[in-house]
């Protein structure tokens, strides 16, 4: 078994990114706007802010009051969307129930929606023709070619259909060829899809609930799940048993997690690129 390495496969992608930042005329910028201070959001926009600084980019955290209004929220972006230096815009999930996160993901111009997840970016993966793509699922996608991991041909099964994950990986393995099912909460005898599955990726967040009798011998098992228990991360997967049945397996963390930060500070060179070049 091979445990696929997020973390060292990040590292070097963020390097890379780095001696390109170096050669650039500019710094790119991000801006990371935050609602409230959930102590989960504010962990994750301190990864994205250490991201930005290791690889040389400009970064900016706006952290405005719970109480924001929608229209407050929308003014901000439209400001962002018109500044010139201003190349990546990510509101950080989840917001507050007052909110209507479809609304706001969507006010942010498609060149700078380093999260992949406006209408317009979504469409264009489903076409195959994206540049801003969901962070997470892509970070999948390298981390498996990172390995040399055949896609095309295989049965990938997903477990899982947010929109942040399971439904852009639909597509993203899809348009290299996979063959594949989603499942979710309502699917009937999953165990029967899963154990199906040449690549099993799991994104439910349910602490280790798949184990070593839902797999097949020797599949790839890609575990998204982040659930914080005491203080302590778990997966999706009970890693100690389904790892000595697969042929490959992400660890939590260290797996998917690092991967989605690597592939933010990819998308945004690529905004970068797409708005200043
Ligand atoms: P989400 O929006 O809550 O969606 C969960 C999905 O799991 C839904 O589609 C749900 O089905 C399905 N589900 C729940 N219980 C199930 C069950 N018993 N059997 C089959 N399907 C079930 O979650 P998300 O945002 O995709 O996140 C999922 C997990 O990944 C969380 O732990 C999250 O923290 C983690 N995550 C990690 C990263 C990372 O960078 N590593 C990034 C994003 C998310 P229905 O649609 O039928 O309700």
């Amino acid at each position: 078994m091979i445990i696929l390495d997020g973390k060292s496969i990040k590292n070097q992608i963020l390097d890379n990114i780095r001696l390109e930042v170096i050669k650039l005329k500019d710094k790119p910028k991000l801006v990371v706007i935050q609602v409230g201070d959930d102590p989960a959001s504010c962990v994750y926009v301190n990864q994205k802010k250490k991201m930005a600084e290791y690889v040389g980019y400009n970064f900016e955290h706006i952290n405005l009051p719970e109480s924001v209004s929608e229209d407050e929220v929308i003014k901000i972006i439209d400001k962002l969307n018109e500044e010139n230096g201003v190349d990546g815009i990510l509101v950080q999930m989840p917001l507050p129930n007052h909110l209507n996160s479809k609304i706001i993901q969507n006010r942010i111009i498609p060149s700078k929606d380093v999260d992949g997840l406006t209408d317009i970016n979504t469409g264009k993966l489903v076409h195959n023709c994206a540049s801003l793509i969901s962070c997470t699922p892509k970070g999948i996608v390298d981390l498996l070619d990172a390995y040399k991991i055949e896609i095309r041909g295989k049965h990938a099964v997903i477990v899982g259909r947010s929109d942040l994950v399971g439904k852009p990986l639909v597509n993203l393995l899809l348009n290299r060829d996979a063959t594949v099912s989603i499942c979710h909460s309502k699917t009937k005898d999953l165990s029967t899809i899963t154990k199906l599955a040449d690549i099993l990726i799991i994104a439910i967040g349910k602490k280790e609930f798949i184990d070593e009798s839902m797999i097949k011998d020797k599949s790839i098992v890609i575990d998204v799940g982040i659930n914080r228990v005491d203080n302590k991360l778990y997966g999706d997967v009970k890693f100690d048993t389904v790892s000595k049945k697969a042929s490959y397996i992400t660890p939590v963390p260290g797996g998917v997690g690092p991967m989605t930060i690597a592939e933010l500070a990819k998308n945004v060179l690529c905004a970068y690129k797409i708005n200043r070049q």
